[in-house]
């Protein structure tokens, strides 16, 4: 009769080979223990409580356990035929050996190029690594079952390191955060997710200033194909879940249910619900293996993230470290330093320990808290792992259980089967955002949570103060990010916050800058925050200015920090011009001219009366009188500029020289002789202005008397009135001139 309803309900539903069993279905159940009854069947349910439906893909066997467990079951036609026509896409796109790439040019899963293949994934880390030596690394774990049964086939685990490889050495405290993709091998989107997060971390730095912290300060460790081998089968389009090993998980009646669930194989807790949180049965999906970590790929995740297990109960020489002995009651200590996610498909779920009883874990106030926030940016439900249904042996419990890091399973979207433009648009963009909140709080994950996030910080242009350089900080700190809707978290008011120049607000010697509330007063949950930070002293180029705030939580909780890029202007070169005056003369300006290099300069030259310019030098640049204007002056230079006086002739007029001999003299020296009958005269050279003259008759004419009238004075101009007046008679005046006295 069921199947009979089944087949009409899903009546035009294509059916591809590999899936022609399998239904999407809603269960609605009548009380909250149908629910854990029907839940517990299966992994990644969605539970739509208004309804009281849970919604599952399964076949007509997981149908009929369903209804035993009291469910009534529907088929989601519209569903089943997506699903149906997911896997067979690739399966077409297999046939027709159509080629897949991404975007990037990497190998994806045919038919949905935005999902890399393991080759796809592994391409891309060997290109991160080899073009970003410094930023990312490839640490190799060890085989897969595949390859530890023939080295020709299966894989070589791998972790993505991403983390600044300079200084990592001397940052030996710096957290890890380690996160895994696809263990469950149908869960496409997983890998997917991390891979462009660390491709957002390599090639963000330097650029961005949330990647470049992040990459500076926390040391991300992605294992993003934790489980390849089934990988590989779940590319051809089969629902693969477990690992591939056919030695300890052989199915005999269903080859393609072979294998372990390597999510219940880990070793802490492992099988210790009875049945109830993994399956002893080797076809069941969550076949546990026959002994805990018998897998080569939980043996290989093991080692890498918590190392070796030694004689004192503790691990150690993993990613992570061991603060917590493996008991059920004690605490992590709440300033452990680092994470773990392991990441899956489908359900809509952020989940934390314990998984494998109700009981609270010793740390479970902060990681319910860290969890709420984790939601609030995927939307996802937050809950205890345990509190649909149990599992045991899953790596969440196990890293949480044996190291006392805080540990999470967020489980990506509401089917296995999902659109290359839903992955897109809506589980890639939510959860990358989530998974950049917990690098944030990495540092002290236990702690950080508990206060307010910072975001949408900016840094304006520096500018120059009466204090030197300042740029404003803008940020907005907000308390109330937390996703309620299972529980309520106590929100606070926002009671300060910091910024901080180069140095995380934990780091030595970081230097807080409180900013102000834009609206006056710390009193809301929410505040916009502003305030100027001083760039004195520091170098020029990019400086990274970190935003912390606090709650009035107790005497203060600090929270998440993000940060923002200010680049700091090169100091301007100055150069100062020097004018100098050399003679009689003036420059104006008349003192050194200071200036920023690159700039121009005018002076006016002005020479003293009677004066003239000889020369302006010094500086590059060109004078058209009377002013000098410089080039952009690049380096100090003195501008000259020299005068000298103006020349003048002296001369004038003769008259009455009929005779030959007259000779002038200027000022007692050059003798100028006058030719008979010259009616002017005029010194060769000049006297300079200001100078003094003063002509005199150094011989007479024959026969003549010669006197000299206006023949001294000062030079101010062409001389040319001084008069030489000759007439008869000069025998006489010669003769007296010569006559002696003393000889008659
Ligand atoms: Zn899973």
């Amino acid at each position: 009769m069921r199947k009979t309803l089944l087949a009409l309900a899903i009546a035009g539903v294509g059916m591809s080979a590999a899936h022609a069993d399998d239904w999407f279905v809603e269960a609605h159940y009548p009380d909250h223990a149908a629910l854990v009854r029907g839940a517990a069947l299966f992994q990644h349910v969605m539970v739509d409580a208004g309804r009281q439906v849970l919604r599952v893909d399964t076949d007509e066997d997981g149908i009929r356990q369903l209804e035993d467990a009291g469910l009534s079951v529907s088929v989601d036609a519209g569903d089943t035929a997506r699903m149906r026509a997911f896997y067979a896409r690739i399966q077409d796109a297999i046939q027709s050996h159509q080629p897949a790439e991404t975007d990037g040019g990497y190998p994806s899963i045919p038919g949905y190029a935005c999902y890399r293949t393991v080759e796809g994934t592994y391409q891309t880390m060997d290109d991160l690594a080899a073009t970003q030596p410094g930023l990312a690394e490839i640490h190799t774990l060890g085989p897969s079952w595949q390859k530890t049964q023939n080295s020709a086939t299966g894989y070589d685990m791998r972790t993505l390191r991403v983390t600044n490889l300079a200084t990592a050495a001397t940052d030996p405290d710096r957290p890890k955060m380690v996160v895994f993709g696809s263990i469950h091998a149908r869960e496409y989107t997983p890998a997917e997710l991390l891979t462009r997060m660390a491709e957002w971390l390599v090639s963000g730095y330097g650029t961005d200033p949330e990647a470049t912290w992040l990459v500076d300060h926390v040391d991300f460790r992605f294992v993003l194909q934790a489980n390849p081998d089934g990988r590989k089968k779940a590319e051809t389009g089969l629902s693969w879940r477990k690992n591939t090993d056919t030695a300890n998980g052989n199915c005999t009646s269903n080859a393609n249910s072979s294998g372990i669930d390597l999510n219940r194989n880990f070793p802490f807790h492992w099988n210790t619900t009875g049945g109830q949180g993994s399956s002893g049965t080797k076809c069941n999906e969550t076949y546990r293996g026959p002994i805990a970590a018998s897998e080569p790929e939980t043996q290989n995740l093991v080692g890498y993230v918590a190392g070796t297990l030694g004689g004192n109960g503790s691990y150690s020489g993993g990613a992570l470290p061991d603060r917590r002995p493996d008991d059920a009651s004690t605490a992590s200590p709440d300033d452990y330093a680092g994470l773990f996610f392991d990441i899956h498909s489908y359900s809509q779920l952020v989940l934390w320990p314990w998984g494998d009883t109700p009981g609270a874990a010793p740390n479970r106030t902060p990681l319910q808290t860290f969890g709420r926030r984790l939601a609030w940016f995927n939307g996802y439900t937050p809950e205890q792992s345990d509190s649909l249904y149990p599992t045991d042996g899953a790596t969440d419990d196990n890293f949480y259980g044996t190291l006392g890091v805080p540990a999470y399973t967020i489980e990506l979207g509401v089917q296995f089967f999902e659109s290359c433009s839903t992955f897109t648009s809506t589980t890639y963009p939510k959860n990358f955002a989530a998974l950049r909140y917990a690098a944030r709080a990495a540092a002290l994950p236990y702690r950080l949570p508990t206060g307010p996030d910072a975001y949408g910080i900016g840094a304006a242009t520096p500018v120059a103060g009466a204090g030197g350089l300042y740029t404003t900080v803008t940020a907005t700190i907000d308390d109330v990010r937390y996703n309620q809707s299972n529980g309520t978290q106590t929100t606070y008011a926002i009671s300060a916050a910091n910024a901080y120049v180069d140095r995380l607000p934990w780091e030595p010697g970081a230097v807080a800058t409180p900013l102000s509330a834009g609206d006056g007063t710390f009193n809301s949950k929410t505040e916009a925050v502003s305030g100027n930070v001083s760039l004195v002293g520091l170098a020029a180029g990019r400086h990274i200015i970190y935003v912390q705030g606090l709650n009035a939580a107790g005497s203060g909780t600090p929270g998440t920090p993000n940060a923002v890029f200010v680049d700091v202007p090169q100091a301007p070169t100055m150069v100062t011009a020097t004018p100098q005056v050399v003679g009689d003369g003036s420059v104006d300006p008349s003192t050194p001219q200071t200036v920023t290099s690159g700039t121009t300069l005018s002076f006016t030259v002005t020479p003293g009366t009677g004066q003239h310019v000889v020369s302006v030098s010094g500086c590059p640049g060109s004078f058209a009188a009377p002013v000098f204007s410089t080039a952009p002056l690049v380096s100090s230079c003195t501008l000259t500029a020299t005068f000298e006086p103006d020349q003048f002739t002296i001369g004038g007029t003769v008259g009455g020289l009929g005779g030959s001999g007259l000779m002038l003299s200027l000022n007692g020296g050059t003798s100028l002789p006058v030719p008979a009958n010259a009616t002017s005269f005029a010194f060769p050279g000049t006297l300079p202005y200001g100078s003094s003259y003063d002509v005199t008759i150094a011989m007479l004419p024959a026969g003549q008397a010669c006197t000299v009238i206006g023949g001294s004075g000062t030079v101010d101009s062409q001389i040319t009135d001084i008069a030489v007046n000759c007439g008869p008679g000069a025998s006489d005046i010669i003769f007296r001139d010569n006559f002696d006295p003393a000889s008659p």
